[in-house]
């Protein structure tokens, strides 16, 4: 496939998945709602399944990860513990998620070539940086920094990585439902749930995708709680 076409599918999955998501936003907490949720999930698991397939002329690792994925559509699976561990884990190998742990891994290389800066010198301090692991959902976390969250943030996820702001560490059960709702419906949801809780909401937590990352940390009643 050439380069031009290749951009014209993934902007016409960003306007896909950006209609989903607005109607999902906006019928939040109704049986409507659940129907673009859900239709972001099976368009995620769809579109994986096709680009496995593509990739490796395999179709039983292709539908295998398409089911998975699908799978999360449905609450009483995706709010399962051993659920998180498969959809996790399975992360890596979905080519919808790539672009955003391609990111993050950039990410930590950049981190993790200034970190000695930090312990040369106490003016950089806030180079330093502490990784360890989470192995329930493949989770890397990464203290401190020079690639940070925004100022009005204190910890952002890029896929299998979390980067949090020292002292931030209430936040890591958060940042991982970003993982577990990335790998059930793709980069654009990540990025444009991002935008939205960014630049959209006047409350950042308001935004659709915040609920739905939140519910692992603080499950509740709704239906926007979808991890737990
Ligand atoms: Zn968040």
């Amino acid at each position: 496939m050439n380069p031009g076409n290749l951009c014209v599918l993934v902007l016409l999955n960003f306007v896909h998945v950006g209609v989903l998501y607005a109607l999902a936003s906006r019928f939040q907490q109704q049986a409507r709602g659940e129907w673009f949720r859900g239709g972001m999930v099976g368009l995620n698991a769809g579109l994986n399944g096709l680009l496995i397939e593509a990739i490796l002329r395999q179709w039983v690792p292709a539908v295998g990860l398409s089911l998975l994925v699908a799978l999360g559509a449905s609450l009483y699976v995706s709010r399962s513990s051993l659920y998180h561990r498969f959809i996790g884990w399975a992360n890596w190998l979905l080519p919808m998620s790539w672009l955003i742990n391609a990111l993050g891994l950039i990410f930590v290389g950049i981190n993790l070539a200034l970190a000695p800066l930090g312990y040369c010198s106490e003016r950089f301090r806030a180079l330093r940086v502490y990784l360890r692991f989470e192995p329930h959902t493949c989770t890397f976390i990464m203290t401190g920094g020079a690639i940070r969250a925004l100022p009005a943030f204190k910890g952002f996820n890029m896929g299998n990585f979390v980067f949090l702001k020292p002292g931030s560490e209430y936040l890591l059960r958060h940042e991982i439902g970003h993982l577990l709702s990335l790998a059930a419906m793709g980069a654009a949801f990540h990025l444009i749930g991002g935008i939205d809780e960014s630049l959209i909401q006047l409350r950042y937590w308001e935004a659709y995708a915040e609920y739905l990352a939140d519910s692992y940390n603080q499950p509740t009643r709704s239906v926007l709680s979808m991890w737990r």
